[in-house]
């Protein structure tokens, strides 16, 4: 008897719950810029149990705090009466009785809203009333519960009349009111993001893969062909380098805004998934010229990252913990030799000369060189985990070298296995080997053995160079390695007014105070601990207006004399100087050279191609 009914029950209860989520998302029903979304649950069990929605997603390098979108959230047993379900922080709720929970629901917050600064536009979500363009980055609308991340979701949208539907995620079912779309779990509904929307669509064939564009521009200042034509060209240079793809249907997704907000000056932003990337640009001005003029190499870079990290990547973020602000080590690989990849890749198919290339490495070489030598591998690790407000801002910035310093790293690395192999390896190929070798999702490379890996494979002595210059923070010998392939390095110095050099400043997080860390040289009379509150009479407002101190000319203060007044211990003083002549880095460039013998001249040539 009892075994009977406990079969009853599961039949019962299996009828009633399937093993996957059911999300119900309704675009014809916005109120306020939110949408209702009601998610089935597979059946639950425990004492306890979290649901979470995503701290940070691939990709982004930030905190985003999706939680936060979430507005009047409610689970529900099977007879729609309400089950305990409490908010934990920003991010998770937490139930006593989840297995009593049929569903939940809520409304939920588009983020391309003024006020919602926190999740980056090429992660975020838009659905306003009646309008002609909707983005749903479903991080932005649900979540998982803990423990039941790697199961299906079935996700039933409501669809607005009359727009395109772009996107990669598997469609099941499609009607005029109702698109059905299946993803095997939340990695794959995150990885897939979906677009409704009155704009233009395109697409071309390109050996197996057929690639689609979709465009939506507020004022229409953008003409889908451009972008077609942009398109063809990169699919055409990385089939020439890569060769086909195993994927049937490749979407590039764009969006041009039209935010006069505080959004005004920012310029575009892109965000690679496996089979898609989705572009945003604001152009209040009307003006896309500064978005196509850079787009080739965005394009192409986003579709290299299909080999890493999309392709092969580290455990550490392959089962992607969307909780967890631990990066990869690795971040040199994923996006620094992903940019020179991309780099080399539009150079050797002819899209840049050997002029346009060293005006982009001079370009990173610049940029490089304002946050000196450090080790790139510790950098990654912690780019996301900083609490210190001024120390989190120099990781922001520090953050965006990867592009530069990662993809000189990537140079420096391919002349190295080329002279190394005499030309029989190079950056690339070993690479391509890693990617047959792994892949992110169901074989990824062990965090701490990727560079014995590597180099094992390579079959070279490239050890010291990760310990010196990507574990360690050794001057790059860009002099020397470059001049190997026919470059010149050329570093200029000059003389700029400077009150302190080496200035490290920090915010305690308590009182806000701006504290000095450290600092070389100062013609002011600061001590190491000094609290400064005000710079030529005028307090502190945050961490800009210490620029003045090593750059006077970058403010107001033409005047090459400052008065501070500073805290010392329980004493107040007011400490005046004048700026001294320091010598410091002007312009960072690289010409070309003479080849000083054959061994250079077939360096270069294996390198470089030409
Ligand atoms: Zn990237």
């Amino acid at each position: 008897m009892k075994n009977h009914f406990l079969v009853f029950y599961l039949i019962i209860s299996n009828l009633l719950f399937s093993q996957e989520y059911g999300v119900k998302i309704n675009l014809n029903n916005v109120v306020n810029d939110q949408v209702f979304i009601e998610i089935t649950v597979p059946p639950l069990s425990g004492n306890k149990l979290e649901y979470h929605m995503p701290v940070v997603t691939p990709g982004t390098y930030s905190t985003a705090n999706y939680g936060n979108l979430i507005e009047k959230i409610y689970a529900y047993d099977k007879d729609n009466k309400r089950v305990s379900f409490r908010r934990k922080n920003k991010n998770t709720w937490v139930t006593n009785e989840p297995e009593k929970i049929f569903k939940i629901c809520y409304w939920i917050d588009d983020s391309y809203d003024k006020k919602i600064t926190y999740i980056p536009r090429v992660s975020g979500s838009s659905f306003k009333k009646e309008s002609q363009f909707f983005m749903l980055n479903f991080p932005c609308i649900f979540g998982y519960f803990k423990g039941y991340k790697n199961i299906p979701y079935k996700i039933n949208v409501e669809k607005p009349a009359s727009r395109h539907l772009s996107t990669s995620l598997k469609t099941i079912s499609q009607d005029d009111k109702n698109d059905i779309f299946y993803a095997s779990n939340y990695i794959e509904a995150a990885d897939n993001p979906v677009m409704y929307h009155n704009g233009d669509t395109i697409s071309h064939q390109f050996g197996k893969t057929r690639f689609h564009l979709a465009a939506y521009s507020d004022n229409g200042a953008v003409d889908i062909k451009e972008l077609d034509y942009v398109v063809r060209r990169v699919d055409s240079v990385i089939y020439k380098t890569i060769g086909d793809q195993d994927v049937s249907d490749y979407f590039y997704l764009f969006y041009f805004d039209k935010d006069e907000g505080f959004l005004a000056n920012m310029n575009y932003a892109a965000l690679e998934h496996r089979k898609s990337s989705y572009y945003y640009m604001n152009i209040w001005d009307n003006d896309a010229s500064y978005f196509l003029d850079g787009f080739t190499g965005l394009a192409c870079h986003e579709f290299l990252h299909r080999i890493t990290p999309l392709g092969f990547c580290s455990n550490k973020i392959s089962d992607y913990d969307y909780q967890s602000t631990k990066m990869s080590k690795h971040l040199w690989l994923y996006e620094g030799f992903t940019e020179y990849l991309s780099v080399m890749t539009m150079f050797k198919t002819g899209l840049y000369n050997e002029k346009e290339l060293r005006s982009d490495f001079s370009d990173k070489l610049s940029y490089a060189e304002k946050f000196g030598d450090y080790s790139i591998a510790k950098m990654s690790q912690k780019c996301l985990n900083i609490n210190n407000l001024v120390q989190r801002l120099v990781r922001l910035n520090r953050y965006s070298d990867v592009y530069s310093r990662g993809a000189i790293l990537g140079l420096l690395l391919d002349i190295e296995i080329n002279k190394q192999s005499s030309g029989q390896k190079n950056l690339l190929g070993i690479i391509m080997e890693m990617k047959k070798k792994y892949d992110c999702l169901t074989c990824p490379f062990e965090e701490e053995k990727f560079i014995d890996e590597f180099t094992e494979l390579s079959g070279l002595n490239l050890k010291p160079f990760f310990d010196k210059y990507i574990l360690g923070s050794e001057p790059l010998p860009l002099e020397k390695s470059l001049s190997s392939i026919g470059w010149k390095y050329i570093s200029k110095k000059k003389k700029y007014p400077c009150f302190v050099t080496g200035m490290k400043i920090e915010r305690d997080s308590i009182y806000g105070n701006y504290v000095l860390m450290d600092f070389d040289k100062n013609t002011l009379g600061l001590e190491k601990g000094d609290i400064i509150t005000a710079i030529n009479g005028s307090p502190i407002q945050d961490w800009k207006y210490f620029s003045v101190l090593g750059f006077p000319w970058i403010a107001d203060y033409i005047s090459n004399e400052i008065t501070l007044n500073v805290k010392r211990g329980n004493e107040k003083l007011q400490l005046k100087g004048k700026a001294t002549l320091t010598i410091m880095t002007d312009k960072t460039y690289v010409t070309d050279n003479y080849i000083k013998n054959i061994y250079e001249g077939q360096l270069r040539k294996q390198v470089l191609g030409r």
